[in-house]
C-alpha cells in the first residue's frame, strides 16, 4: 500500500491537515462542554430542545471520518486482525477517541471487554489425496488447489480413503422443497458440494444466504456426521474465499463441537474439473444435475485421504464499549455497533501487498461511529443511555457481538433497539436510505422520521441483498430479541450502488480494500447524522418499539413498557 494524502478531498497540496482538525475539534468540545453543563440535570426531556444543541445543527464532518479511516486502515494497523499488534493499536485508538468524545468507559468501569477466542491455523504443507479405485491418484496442495481447515479447534484431523459423495448444493431446506441429501447416510464420508444455492425462485432472496452461506452448509454436513466437506469455489473467487477460511477463529464458549466437520475444505473449480475430466462424469454435468428438481446425491468413485495438523491457540481479544449514561432511566439504552476487525495479513506469500486493510469493511463504520458518539456527547445526555460497541471478530462469525450479548455491559432487558454500522463510506450525500431489516419491527418509523428530516426516503434492500441482515453484528442482538437493524445509504440504487458492485467484485476481503479507494465520506457523515436523529428520539421516549408479530422474531421479546414513576 502506498502513502496516501487528503489532497483530493481537501484541495490542499498533499499535506494532511490532521493537526489542525484536531485543534479545532478539541476547542469545539470544550466550548460545547461549557454550553452543555446544564444538561447533566434530568431536565432534558423527551423532544424538548436541548440547551446548547439548538445553537449548531447536528452535523458530522466527513473529513473527520476520513481521518479515522485513514489511520485505522493504514498498514501500521496491520489489517486489524484479532490477537495481533494491530488489535492493540486499534482498540487503544477507539477507546481514546471515545474518551475524547466525552463517553464514559462502558464495560464495568473499563473501555474494554475481554473476549476469549481460539485461533486455528492449518499447516501450509497439508495435502489432500484423491484416488480412484483403479489406483490413479492426485495430490492437491494446500492454498493452491484446496484449502483444508479444522472446523473443531483440534490440532489433528484425518480422513483415510473416505468415500467422496457429490451432494449438489449441500442444502437441506424441506420448507423450500429441497433436500440435497435425500436421506443418504454421509457419516464418515467426504461431501463435495457446489458453492451457494441454486439459481431458483425459492433461493432468490434471503434464503440464498440462509442456506447458501458456507457456514450453513458445513453445519448441515457436520450434523449428518460427514468427516470432511469440500466446497467447489470458482477460480476467480478463490483468493477471496481463502481470506475467510485461511485462519479460523472461534469462540470457545460457543457450540461444542462447533457446527463444522473435522475437515472443512474448499477446492478450486478448475482443479475439480480437471480431476473429473478423465472419468465417467464431468463437473459441468454434476453442476447441471444439481440444478434439476429431482437431484439425488452421487458417489464419485473417488476416495479422499488427508492428515490435517493445525496450530490451535487461545487468546484474548477485546470489544470496546463507551457509554453516554441516561439522565432518567440509565438502564434503558440505545445501541450502536460497528466491528473493528479485518483479516490482517491475508494474501499469499508472493503478493506485493499482503495486508487486508479493511478500509470500507469496516474502518468506515468505526470512523462513523466515533463521530456519532462525539455528536451525541457534545449535545448532552438524554433520558436513556446510549451505548457504543466496537466489536471484535465479526468476520469470523459475529464473535465479539455474540460474546457481548452473553455478558452485556447493561442488562439486555433494558436494550431498546439500535443500529449496526458496517461498510458505510463511498457515496456522496442525497441517496435513499436502505434499511436491512425493514418491515420487521416498529423501528421502521424511527428510521423513516430521521430520513425524512434529511429529505431522504427509507427503502428496503434489493431482494438479493436482503440476506445481509442475517450476516452482520445486528444478528447477535436480534437473536436475543433486541431490534438492532442495519441502515446504510451505500446500498441504494445509483452512484453508491455502482461503487458497491465494483467494490464487491474487486476489493471485498482483499488487500485492495484501502483508504485511497474510498471516493467520498460525505454519505457516511449523512448516515451518521441520520443515526443521531434516530438515536436521539429513541433515547428520549419511553416507547419500546416491538417486532412485528408476523416477523420471524415476533415471539423473541415480550412487549414491554417503561414503568411510570411511582409504579
Ligand atoms: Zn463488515
Amino acid at each position: 500500500m502506498r502513502v496516501r494524502r487528503f489532497s483530493r478531498r481537501t484541495g490542499s497540496e498533499g499535506v494532511a491537515p490532521v493537526p489542525k482538525l484536531e485543534e479545532r475539534g478539541v476547542k469545539r468540545v470544550l466550548l460545547l462542554v461549557v454550553l452543555n453543563l446544564g444538561l447533566f440535570a434530568p431536565a432534558a426531556l423527551a423532544g424538548a430542545p436541548l440547551p446548547g444543541a439548538t445553537a449548531a445543527p447536528a452535523k458530522i464532518s466527513a473529513q473527520r471520518i476520513a481521518h479515522h479511516v485513514e489511520l485505522l486502515a493504514s498498514d501500521a494497523f496491520e489489517g486489524r486482525s484479532p490477537g495481533t499488534k494491530g488489535e492493540d493499536k486499534t482498540v487503544a485508538y477507539i477507546a481514546e477517541r471515545f474518551r475524547r468524545a466525552g463517553l464514559r468507559p462502558g464495560f464495568r468501569g473499563s473501555w474494554f471487554q475481554d473476549v476469549g477466542l481460539i485461533r486455528v491455523e492449518p499447516s501450509p504443507s497439508t495435502t489432500l489425496t484423491l484416488s480412484e479405485d483403479s489406483g490413479a491418484s492426485a495430490v492437491l496442495r494446500q492454498g493452491k488447489d484446496v484449502m483444508l481447515v479444522n472446523g473443531r479447534w483440534e490440532p489433528d484431523a484425518a480422513i483415510d480413503r473416505s468415500e467422496v459423495v457429490f451432494v449438489g448444493y449441500g442444502i437441506s431446506a424441506p420448507s423450500l422443497g429441497r433436500d440435497d441429501y435425500k436421506g443418504l447416510n454421509v457419516a464418515g464420508r467426504t461431501v463435495l458440494m457446489l458453492a451457494w444455492a441454486p439459481e431458483t425462485q425459492a433461493f432468490a432472496g434471503a434464503a440464498r444466504i440462509r442456506y447458501g452461506l458456507p457456514t450453513m452448509k458445513t453445519a448441515e454436513a457436520a450434523r449428518r456426521g460427514a468427516a470432511a466437506v469440500l466446497i467447489v469455489v470458482p477460480d476467480d473467487g478463490w483468493e477471496q474465499s481463502l481470506t475467510a477460511v485461511r485462519t479460523r477463529m472461534l469462540n470457545p464458549a460457543g457450540a461444542s463441537p462447533p457446527g463444522a466437520p473435522p475437515i472443512d475444505g474448499r477446492i478450486k473449480r478448475s482443479v475439480m474439473q480437471g480431476l473429473l475430466a478423465s472419468g465417467e462424469t464431468s463437473l459441468e454435468r454434476l453442476e447441471q444435475q444439481a440444478g434439476q428438481p429431482g437431484f439425488r446425491p452421487a458417489f464419485l468413485k473417488l476416495r479422499a485421504t488427508a492428515r490435517l495438523r493445525s496450530k490451535v491457540q487461545r487468546f484474548n481479544s477485546r470489544n470496546v464499549v463507551g457509554l453516554l449514561p441516561g439522565t432518567e432511566r440509565p438502564a434503558e439504552h440505545v445501541l450502536f455497533v460497528a466491528h473493528w476487525d479485518s483479516f490482517g495479513l491475508c494474501a499469499t506469500g508472493a503478493a506485493e501487498d499482503r495486508i487486508c486493510n479493511g478500509a470500507l469493511d469496516n474502518a468506515s463504520g468505526v470512523g462513523e461511529m466515533i463521530e456519532l458518539a462525539r455528536l451525541f456527547a457534545s449535545r448532552g445526555r438524554l433520558p436513556r443511555s446510549v451505548l457504543f460497541l466496537a466489536a471484535t471478530g465479526e468476520e469470523h462469525g459475529l464473535l465479539g457481538s455474540n460474546h457481548y450479548v452473553g455478558d452485556p455491559a447493561l442488562p439486555l432487558a433494558g436494550a431498546v433497539g439500535g443500529a449496526t454500522l458496517d461498510m458505510t463510506a463511498g457515496r456522496r450525500r442525497g441517496t435513499d436510505l436502505v434499511l436491512f431489516g425493514k418491515g420487521l419491527s416498529e423501528l421502521d418509523a424511527y428510521f423513516e422520521r430521521a430520513a425524512s428530516l434529511q429529505g431522504r426516503k427509507l427503502v428496503a434492500p434489493r431482494p438479493d441483498d436482503a440476506g445481509y441482515f442475517e450476516r452482520s453484528d445486528n444478528m447477535a442482538f436480534v437473536r436475543k430479541g433486541v431490534p438492532v437493524l442495519t441502515p446504510s445509504g451505500l446500498w441504494s440504487e445509483g452512484a453508491g450502488r455502482e461503487l458497491l458492485d465494483r467494490y464487491e467484485a474487486e476489493s471485498y476481503h482483499k488487500p485492495s480494500d484501502e483508504f485511497g479507494a474510498i471516493a467520498s465520506f460525505e454519505g457516511a457523515a449523512e448516515d451518521g447524522e441520520l443515526l443521531y436523529h434516530f438515536g436521539r428520539e429513541l433515547a428520549s421516549t419511553d416507547d419500546w418499539p416491538a417486532w412485528r408479530k408476523d416477523s420471524p422474531y415476533g415471539a423473541l421479546r415480550p412487549s414491554r413498557t417503561t414503568p411510570k414513576s411511582g409504579e
